[in-house]
């Protein structure tokens, strides 16, 4: 019994005082006093004089060891000089770029998930979806109007363009300057007004909320009311906000798309002449290619590379990255050629340039800003990468799921909704979930940003997770739908979603890229409260300077290893009990635990692929787009707790997020458990493996009888369902295509006894459902049902049939016009270089 005793005293001091990560003078205190009664038996429960043996001396030597490292010199000398050596050639290189990007934006919620002890308080801080009266007005003002003129398949075939008179409401109603400031004539809204604006638009249609878009995120916008000079803001601020400029902004070519950085156009400082009068300026060539609204472009942001071969700024020759405002009339400019984005209509296409002279006063926060413009880019980005795509993500899939769910009500097979198939109830409760979940992320994150954050890395995941969810989302609708979503025309309401999915995915950071190379990389480098201080320190070239800073950082990642090892252990054998959890909790309380749990394995195994893999990092991108994955999936849960606090714990709800909490936390283990399979080095995933999964398995999904019960909410019309699929354009008018499906759903449940027993009439042979026979008279005329029910089913069974109709076309409609092509293919469109080489 007291060797029992002793053993268990023994492993809770060794927890304790690596879970609170306790100095080295305290360590060697504990392992003394340790050895100390391992001579003196106390452990066996007959204490003697101390005995000395192997063990002792052993216990004495690392005792004495850790205290001899609390003195400086020795540490320096034996530990920490040694460590920098060997680590100088491991740790990843940092490039200007990447420093740059590295630098820009804010490290926020995604550090605390990083840290292993998430500071709930500091996710509760983050507001909840708050507008002012001016916001609300224009969400339930202005852009309904613009849903309700919105026309997807006038826009994407037949007209394949954005028409005038839309062009003319986003303009005239100030939709173009959402993020311009009211001191500029804009309308100054906040990041979570913008993201309810885009997201209902674009529950309208893709193409429409495209050209919304862009004015109000990189392009420029964004970058004139952050860094513009006051001649530019006075100019272009307000005449962007009225419309009077349609904006783009264009950074990738054909040789630089994700590494846009290795951009090849080019600008060099010169004089030259500009409206009759000689002029310090710049002379450019660009090929750019993919630019969105470039065809209707007034005004070109331009990203170049600048060179001053005769330092005429006093800047030496490569200048670096900068941004340019070029007036798309002025002499030189190539633009107006359009791509067809995977048959998208909204505006896209090249825009080009050879030896453009512009004024030096062009460049976007004049002269002394050139060479900033990699800075400037990567500030706008982690801003606007958080609201436009998780926006128009969410409202895709909170607006498919609205649809679908109504859908499959009124759909009937075997004589039953197709809703209540099984088959049909899986994709849809992953629906249901994804609709939950990006909402949830979406509002968090955009109220992060209207609180002042640019969180970087953020969003960089949420960017890939929203976009690919609402692929899963796009997907799972079609399935459901069948050849209803198949096929096209006026009453096809998913189409317009579908074909949007991989612009989406690619843009602002292809998926792969983002998922793969920067979400974890620069997660790690961000917000490991040690290793970026660490790398700065071994590529100092300095030594004298370096070795006190890695020594400074040593410390503490020590400790920080230890308590996550022992922390992840703890947590993980008693499977989260003991985890923390916010204050009033309340129902969602195991969630949090659960959350804190999961934090400390994600630390621990983090930790140890930055340290272990350090250059390697870049390379080995299946494990890190694991960790990007176990990550994304931590922000998520945490975006769904805060989401189901935030809407006052509705008791409705909470299936929700049991179901999405399940889900999140299994795919996270799955993440980790691939990451320590995969382990280049096999030694470390196999000594992991027992701290995170000591019990061998990952958690388990949500269960189906789950999935049943989140799905049977969302077919219910009602508060929940309407809370599922909040902020997107809904309708009831029967004329429009989801309007019709809102319209029938009601008299489909309302008319559901009648049915049954106009069916079972059917089953027995009693009445029949043929053309050419009135089977709903038939069965009132029999008594089957009454001349009220009788009028009721007959006017859903004609709803019914234009729910489930499909278009249909003329032959001569659809055939493309037989003409010469105005677009060659791409290969006889060479790119600039090609055409240079021959
Ligand atoms: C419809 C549309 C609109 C656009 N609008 C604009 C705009 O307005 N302005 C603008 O400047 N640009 C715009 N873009 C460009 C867009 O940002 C780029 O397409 C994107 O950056 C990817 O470049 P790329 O297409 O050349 O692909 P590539 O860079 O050739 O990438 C191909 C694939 O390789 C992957 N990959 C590349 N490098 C790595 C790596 N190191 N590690 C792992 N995977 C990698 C990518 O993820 C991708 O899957 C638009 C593009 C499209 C299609």
């Amino acid at each position: 019994m007291a060797e029992l005793i002793f053993v268990l005293l023994s492993v809770a001091a060794l927890f304790t005082l690596a879970m609170n990560r306790a100095s080295l003078r305290v360590w060697a205190l504990g392992v003394a006093l340790f050895t100390l009664a391992l001579q003196i038996g106390l452990g066996s429960g007959h204490p003697h004089v101390p005995v000395f043996n192997f063990w002792a001396l052993l216990g004495w030597l690392f005792a004495g060891g850790l205290f001899a490292l609390t003195f400086p010199r020795i540490k320096r000398d034996y530990v920490v000089l040694p460590a920098y050596r060997a680590l100088k050639g491991v740790m990843p290189a940092i490039s200007d770029t990447e420093r740059e990007a590295l630098e820009a934006g804010t490290v926020g919620w995604d550090a605390e998930l990083f840290s292993g002890t998430p500071d709930w308080a500091r996710l509760r801080r983050v507001n909840p979806i708050m507008l002012s009266a001016e916001e609300r007005a224009f969400l339930d003002g202005p852009t309904e109007e613009l849903c309700r003129k919105l026309n997807d398949w006038l826009i994407r075939h037949e007209l394949h363009d954005v028409p005038g008179d839309i062009w003319r409401l986003v303009c005239d109603r100030g939709f173009l300057g959402m993020l311009i400031s009211k001191e500029h004539g804009g309308l100054g809204f906040t990041a979570q007004a913008q993201s309810l604006v885009l997201g209902k638009i674009s529950s309208r249609s893709p193409d429409g909320v495209t050209i919304v878009m862009v004015p109000n995120s990189l392009g420029p916008g964004e970058l004139i009311e952050k860094y513009g000079t006051e001649m530019q803001k006075a100019y272009y601020l307000p005449r962007l906000a009225r419309g009077e400029e349609i904006p783009c902004f264009a950074l990738t070519g054909p040789f630089s798309g994700s590494d846009a950085a290795s951009m090849r156009d080019v600008g060099v400082v010169t004089k030259g002449w500009h409206e009759g009068e000689e002029t310090l300026g710049i002379k450019l060539t660009w090929e750019k290619r993919y630019i969105t609204l470039a065809p209707n472009a007034t005004l070109l942001g331009l990203a170049f590379r600048l060179f001053d071969p005769d330092n005429l700024l006093g800047r030496g020759d490569d200048v670096g990255i900068t941004l340019a405002l070029i007036p798309t009339n002025h002499p030189g400019v190539e633009i107006g050629r359009r791509h067809l984005p995977c048959g998208a209509a909204f505006p896209n296409g090249p825009t080009s340039g050879t030896n453009v002279f512009v004024p030096i006063d062009w460049i976007i926060g004049g002269k002394e800003r050139a060479g900033q413009g990699w800075r400037m880019l990567m500030n706008c980005l982690a801003a606007g990468r958080s609201i436009s795509l998780p926006a128009t993500s969410a409202a895709a899939a909170k607006s498919l799921l609205r649809n679908t769910t109504a859908y499959v009500r009124i759909r009937k097979q075997f004589n039953l909704p197709i809703g209540y198939m099984e088959g049909v109830e899986e994709p849809l409760a992953r629906m249901v979930e994804n609709a939950y979940g990006l909402e949830a992320a979406r509002a968090v994150t955009a109220s992060m940003v209207s609180a002042g954050e640019k969180p970087a890395v953020i969003s960089a995941l949420l960017k890939y997770m929203s976009t690919d969810r609402m692929r899963q989302c796009v997907n799972d609708a079609l399935d459901i739908h069948g050849g209803r979503g198949i096929c096209d025309g006026p009453s096809n309401y998913i189409q317009g979603a579908y074909q949007m999915v991989p612009v989406g995915i690619t843009v602002e950071g292809a998926n792969i890229l983002t998922r793969t190379l920067i979400t974890f990389a620069q997660g790690a480098l961000r917000s490991h409260p040690y290793l970026f201080t660490e790398i700065e320190a071994l590529q100092n070239p300095d030594q004298d300077l370096g070795v006190p800073t890695l020594e400074r950082a040593f410390d503490g990642h020590v400790a920080y290893s230890l308590s996550n090892i022992f922390a992840a252990l703890f947590h993980n054998l008693t499977l989260g009990a003991f985890a923390s959890a916010p204050p009033s909790a309340g129902a969602a309380r195991r969630w949090w635990k659960q959350l804190a749990r999961a934090s400390r394995s994600f630390a621990l195994v983090s930790d140890a692929t930055v340290a272990l893999l350090g250059s390697g990092l870049k390379v080995r991108q299946k494990i890190t787009g694991r960790m990007a994955d176990a990550l994304a999936e931590l922000y998520l849960l945490s975006c769904i707790l805060k989401r189901y606090e935030d809407d006052g714990c509705p008791r409705g709800d909470l299936k929700f997020v049991n179901y999405c909490a399940k889900n999140c936390l299994s795919r996270f283990d799955g993440a980790l458990a691939g990451t320590l399979d995969n382990f280049p080095l096999a030694w470390v995933g196999v000594l992991m493996r027992p701290l995170v999964f000591p019990y061998g398995f990952a958690r388990r999904p949500a269960l189906d009888k789950d999935g049943k019960s989140i799905v049977r909410a969302a077919l219910q019309p009602g508060e929940v369902r309407d809370r599922l699929t909040r902020d997107i354009f809904i309708t009831d008018d029967p004329k429009d295509p989801v309007g019709l499906l809102e319209h029938t759903l009601l008299k489909v449940i309302a008319t559901e006894e009648a049915d049954k027993k106009l069916e079972r009439a059917i089953r027995r042979g009693e009445v029949h459902r043929y053309y050419g026979n009135d089977w709903i008279a038939e069965a009132e005329k029999k008594g089957v049902i009454t001349a009220e029910e009788a009028a009721a089913l007959a006017e859903v069974r004609d709803l019914t049939a234009r729910v489930i109709a499909v278009d249909h076309f003329e032959a001569a409609a659809l055939a493309r016009k037989q003409s010469a092509p105005q677009t060659m293919p791409g290969a006889f469109n060479p790119p600039r270089d090609s055409i240079a080489a021959e």
